[in-house]
């Protein structure tokens, strides 16, 4: 088959026949939502670093689009984590809230969740090892992958950072007083995305994953995680959709500016 053929036949089933790009999964599910199987985001990433920690999307807007993803919350007040629907924001001294629907987010990435492969997996997996343990059930890393791994942490390091008072300062400075959280032997779930490499500037190349606990206690940005046994579940999507904040911030910011090494220092 020629090369074409092939990459044809893989969007023809990434776009309507999720359930074939591995060969052993689950059901394919037919919906009405016009919102499914496509990626969204507000805002870059690119604006966050520069400080641009204001954005007009609501959660309840926000829930539209996705029912699983991360993100932050207003003035960065903390790491944001959707999950099953459910909003939760890990505040700086750990605390973990439900979110109201009114508040807002200057940047987040949710979709709803419906995995195209999924496996049981003993331990021990550590962050680096993920991209190597997908590389056989991703296509191409030319798309954008979300991932949701449940089960239990021998180790988590999460991270989260504090809410900022105008003028905002970077996020390369605000990362400098992070609070991390070493989390031992923790049942959960850890949320996220696989950007590739040409995606730099709208988002972070790679994995950016968020945790929480099973008893929804504790959490955070992902800075490592060694995973003892649990459950990986994996969707791959063609379709990006990208929401830019409407305010003088956002319109003001310099984002043409490589921010490679600081998105690689600030993220991991
Ligand atoms: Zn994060």
């Amino acid at each position: 088959m020629f090369a074409e053929e092939r990459l044809i036949g893989f969007l023809h089933a990434l776009g309507q026949h999720r359930g074939r790009l591995s060969g052993r999964h689950e059901r394919v599910q037919e919906h009405d939502n016009p919102h499914i199987h496509q990626l969204y985001q507000i805002s870059t990433l690119n604006a966050i670093m520069e400080g641009a920690y204001d954005g007009t999307v609501t959660i309840e807007e926000l829930r539209e689009h996705g029912d699983f993803g991360l993100g932050t919350f207003n003035g960065l007040n903390g790491e944001m984590i959707m999950i099953d629907g459910v909003v939760y924001q890990i505040l700086v001294d750990g605390q973990v809230l439900l979110v109201d629907d009114q508040e807002r987010t200057p940047f987040a990435v949710v979709q709803f969740f419906e995995p195209d492969w999924q496996d049981h997996l003993d331990g021990p997996l550590v962050f680096d090892d993920l991209s190597d343990l997908l590389a056989d059930h991703l296509p191409s890393t030319n798309y954008f992958s979300a991932v949701r791994i449940d089960g239990q942490m021998a180790a988590v390091r999460a991270r989260s950072v504090a809410r900022q008072q105008k003028p905002y300062r970077p996020l390369i400075e605000v990362v400098k007083e992070q609070q991390v959280f070493d989390f031992v032997d923790i049942t959960g779930t850890i949320v996220g995305f696989r950007f590739p490499e040409y995606a730099q500037g709208v988002n972070m190349p790679g994995w950016h994953l968020h945790f929480i606990s099973q008893d929804r206690q504790h959490g955070g940005h992902v800075l490592d995680f060694t995973l003892a046994q649990g459950h990986i579940a994996v969707e791959d999507t063609n379709e990006f959709f990208m929401e830019l904040p409407k305010n003088t911030e956002f319109a003001q910011a310099d984002l043409n500016k490589d921010q490679s090494d600081a998105i690689a220092r600030a993220e991991r």
